[in-house]
């Protein structure tokens, strides 16, 4: 790790200050709970001219009723959207992501904006400023090779955030505020599928909110996730399944995964499990489904066909729960 570099710190405390803070300075970045981004900072990965410290903006840290469903603020801490009541009845595997994420220590500072937002990863980029550089960088920063796959010209590095998932099987919205004022977009629509550019952010925005919607409120789901130390550790694979059953056969199913690319996506053409049972071979045919639309790279110390057959088996096991506990 390097010692901590010079930059300017500023507190504002409203969005309309951040924004304006962020518009005057491109070299700005957004700082929330700083569990990704002072790494990054440390290890000389990330070198901004100023932090933009949103954490004394008192609207970013409510949990509010929305319209039957519920609007999180993107301040608001993981420990916090892990305990909520009416969130671990309402949309359970946004709970037990919030939960899955890191160490207690970190779910205390680390927030719901920052794991939307945080860094994609990969084996060969997070590392100290030495390491890199005696690997030549790569692609994504200061280099000319992609180290994982080096004929192209691609960045595969993986989103490894664990509420997103999660928060796509819920039908969520996020609420960004910019230069150019507020908008909504389908969370779906703020990531890109690239490594070295995964965010869909307009210059200047910043996650304000997250949106649940009324009408999945109570459809249950779960979050798993593999990873290598249980108490501690990003996603290898991680899986987040809603499922609403109706007179014995799929009413809705939605399967959303994270780090087995540079976005989380839900899988696509679940709907053809709709009107009949999950029994065993639907199963199965989800699990293959979810493993043909992994396509996790080699930029963790563990093997791509680990992490596709995993991801497989967590969403498997998921529906096969929530399959069972559905009256
Ligand atoms: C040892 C360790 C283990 C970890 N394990 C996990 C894990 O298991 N799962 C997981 O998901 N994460 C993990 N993390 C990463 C991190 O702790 C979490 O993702 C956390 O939620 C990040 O939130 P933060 O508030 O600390 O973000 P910050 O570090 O403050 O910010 C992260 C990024 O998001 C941007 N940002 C922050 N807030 C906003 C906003 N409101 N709008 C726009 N951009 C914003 C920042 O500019 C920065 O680029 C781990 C980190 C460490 C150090
Ligand atoms: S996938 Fe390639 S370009 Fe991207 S961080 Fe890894 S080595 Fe670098």
């Amino acid at each position: 790790m390097e010692y901590m570099p010079e930059f300017r710190l500023c507190a504002p405390a409203s969005v309309d200050e951040a924004v304006g803070l962020a518009a005057a300075d491109a070299g700005a970045r957004y700082l929330s709970g700083g569990t990704d981004l002072v790494v990054n900072v440390r290890r000389g990965i990330e070198r901004p001219a100023a932090l933009i410290d949103l954490s004394a903006i008192g609207e970013l840290k409510d949990i509010d009723e929305d319209d039957g469903g519920l609007r999180l603020g993107a301040g608001v801490v993981l420990r916090d959207l892990a305990e909520n009541e009416t969130l671990r009845r309402d949309f359970a595997a946004v709970a037990e992501a919030a939960l899955a994420v890191a160490g207690p220590t970190h779910r205390e500072y680390a927030t719901l904006g920052g794991n939307l937002c945080l860094d994609t990863r990969c084996l060969f980029y997070n590392q100290s400023e030495w390491w890199r550089g005696a690997n030549d960088y790569c692609l994504k920063k200061e280099g000319e090779t992609c180290h994982v796959a080096p004929k192209g010209s691609f960045c595969f590095a993986a989103f490894s955030g664990d509420v997103a998932p999660a928060l796509l099987v819920s039908g969520a919205e996020v609420e960004l505020a910019g230069p150019e004022g507020r908008r909504r977009i389908p969370l779906a629509e703020l990531y890109n599928d690239d490594g070295m550019d995964h965010l869909a952010l307009k210059a200047g925005e910043l996650v304000a909110a997250v949106h649940l919607p009324g009408a999945v409120a109570g459809v249950p789901s779960a979050y798993a996730k593999a990873r290598v130390r249980g108490s501690i550790d990003f996603p290898l694979a991680g899986a987040a399944v809603a499922l609403a059953m109706k007179g014995g056969g799929v009413e809705d199913l939605r399967v959303g995964l994270t780090a087995v690319g540079p976005r989380p996506f839900l899988v696509e053409d679940t709907e053809r499990f709709a009107d009949a049972p999950l029994d065993g071979a639907a199963l199965d045919d989800l699990r293959e489904m979810v493993r043909a639309q992994a396509q996790p790279m080699r930029t963790t110390t563990v093997a791509p066909w680990y992490r596709r057959r995993v991801a497989g088996n967590l969403a498997r096991r998921l529906a096969a729960g929530l399959a069972a506990a559905s009256p």
